[in-house]
């Protein structure tokens, strides 16, 4: 027989094709059941480049893949030269001037047939000196695309001789490249479907994590409101009962009521505080800004915490210089003022608190300080956070965990800047930085 066949030529050519037809089919079917085994797009673009090799001699195949909003190739699978295949971005821009023939076909959305690579000016010398290194003399690379029109990649064969790229292997070459065209669009599907799982998952999260914070805020200002209101009821109580005794002079009379003034401030400051975070919270913190003295300010919010600086067996220093004048939201900015003082008050362990306000280069300064505990640079950022606090479980010292919070988003709101410097056992220093005029973000 195969004497026989020796004498037909055309014969034995057409088994031949017959041949490799039958090896081409079945290897796309094994890269088929590869596809719907799910397994991963590498292993299945490799297969499919190295049975096209495989049947064609002399010929080396490539799929690259593009990144289409980097205009990149992001990785690329080539078996003959490079035995292997990667995943690593290339990096290799598609925009021209092409390096070489799979830019062009992907930038342009066609194939592009190179005869005569030695001889083609059409690409720069690193991709051609590459090819002729390689005895590559002629190539066509083919775009791949998805369902709906977009390039996905490219299908390249290069031929070690001179072959029309026009005529050879052009049923093989759309077929390869429509199988790449499924497996890498359905990655694709598969990535983006990750990546919602997880946005879905992050969101479900920060869900938990928000509805737990503000589980956690309401106990504690219902105990920040109940437990100061109850005591006020049952001292009033008390105090009216010494009253109709007669046990109470009118200089005691006069220092109960002030320390009922001052437990009330603070119950109207919690009640304000919770009011400030509605409004930050739902984006509504409008500035109403007009020129006003903040060293003036600044001396009537001293003024008014003297209840607390006497509760603290404290003093307060203030330095300022005379005229600190700027375009400011006023009832906001008395409110940083508050907040910054009254925590200095607070947690500064009865100790002198000095504030200092000065103006430099067009930016207010101003500064509070106390010398308690401090705060751990770990926690700088943390106690800016709402509802954050980094007090111990046991400690006596009430809050909310808003009043940084709000300093924080006042002070953004006019462009400013604040930041805490402490540690351990050094006191805190907690300083805003506002521009003098936040004429233009009103
Ligand atoms: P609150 O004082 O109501 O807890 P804040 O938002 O004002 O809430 O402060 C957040 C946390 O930052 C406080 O709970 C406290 O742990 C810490 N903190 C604030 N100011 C000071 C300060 N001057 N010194 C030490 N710690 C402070």
């Amino acid at each position: 027989m195969p004497n026989s066949l020796a004498r037909y030529p055309e014969y034995n050519q057409i088994i031949q094709s017959v041949l490799k037809a039958d090896a081409l089919l079945s290897g796309q079917k094994e890269v088929l059941e590869l596809l719907a085994k799910r397994a991963p797009l590498f292993q299945v673009l490799h297969r499919l480049v190295s049975i096209v090799e495989e049947q064609y001699e002399g010929t080396f195949c490539s799929i690259l893949l593009v990144d289409n909003v980097q205009k990149t190739f992001k990785a690329g699978v080539r078996v003959e030269y490079e035995k292997n295949y990667c995943e690593e971005e290339t990096g290799v821009s598609i925009l021209p001037p092409y390096m070489g023939p799979c830019c062009m076909a992907s930038h342009l959305h066609e194939p592009v047939l190179v005869s005569d690579i030695e001889n083609d000016d059409r690409w720069q010398a690193p991709w051609r000196d590459w090819a002729l290194s390689n005895d590559l003399q002629s190539c066509r690379s083919q775009p791949i695309f998805s369902s709906t029109g977009e390039v996905l990649g490219t299908f390249a064969m290069y031929h070690k001789k001179h072959v029309d790229p026009a005529s050879t292997n052009l049923y093989q070459i759309e077929v390869t490249s429509h199988i790449a065209g499924i497996a890498i669009e359905r990655k694709l599907i598969e990535q983006e479907e990750l990546i919602k799982a997880e946005q879905a998952r992050l969101l479900n999260e920060e869900l938990t994590k928000s509805i737990h914070m503000r589980d956690e805020f309401l106990s504690i200002a219902s105990h920040e409101l109940s437990s100061p209101l109850a005591l006020l009821k049952m001292q009033t109580e008390i105090n009216k009962e010494m009253l109709q005794e007669g046990e109470l002079s009118q200089e005691d009379i006069l220092t109960l009521l002030d320390n009922h003034a001052t437990r009330i401030d603070k119950v109207i400051a919690a009640v304000r505080q919770m009011l400030d975070l509605s409004n930050v919270a739902e984006g509504k913190l409008q500035l109403r800004c007009h020129y006003f003295n903040l060293t003036e300010v600044l001396h009537d919010v001293s003024d008014r915490l003297q209840p607390l600086v006497k509760e603290a067996k404290t003093s307060l220093n203030l330095h300022s210089e005379a005229e600190v004048m700027g375009y400011w939201d006023q009832f906001k900015i008395e409110q940083v003022c508050t907040n910054l003082i009254t925590n200095a008050l607070k947690y500064g362990d009865n100790h002198p608190v000095n504030i200092h306000l000065s103006l430099q280069d067009g930016v207010a300064r101003l500064e509070v300080q106390d010398q308690g505990n401090g705060i751990a640079a770990c926690d700088h950022e943390k106690v800016f956070q709402r509802y954050e606090r980094v007090v111990s479980p046991n400690s006596k010292k009430p809050g909310l965990g808003l009043g940084l919070h709000i300093v924080k988003e006042i002070v953004q709101a006019h462009q400013g800047k604040v930041w805490v410097e402490s540690d351990i056992g050094q006191g805190a220093r907690f300083i805003v930085e506002l521009p003098i005029d936040a004429s233009h973000i009103e």
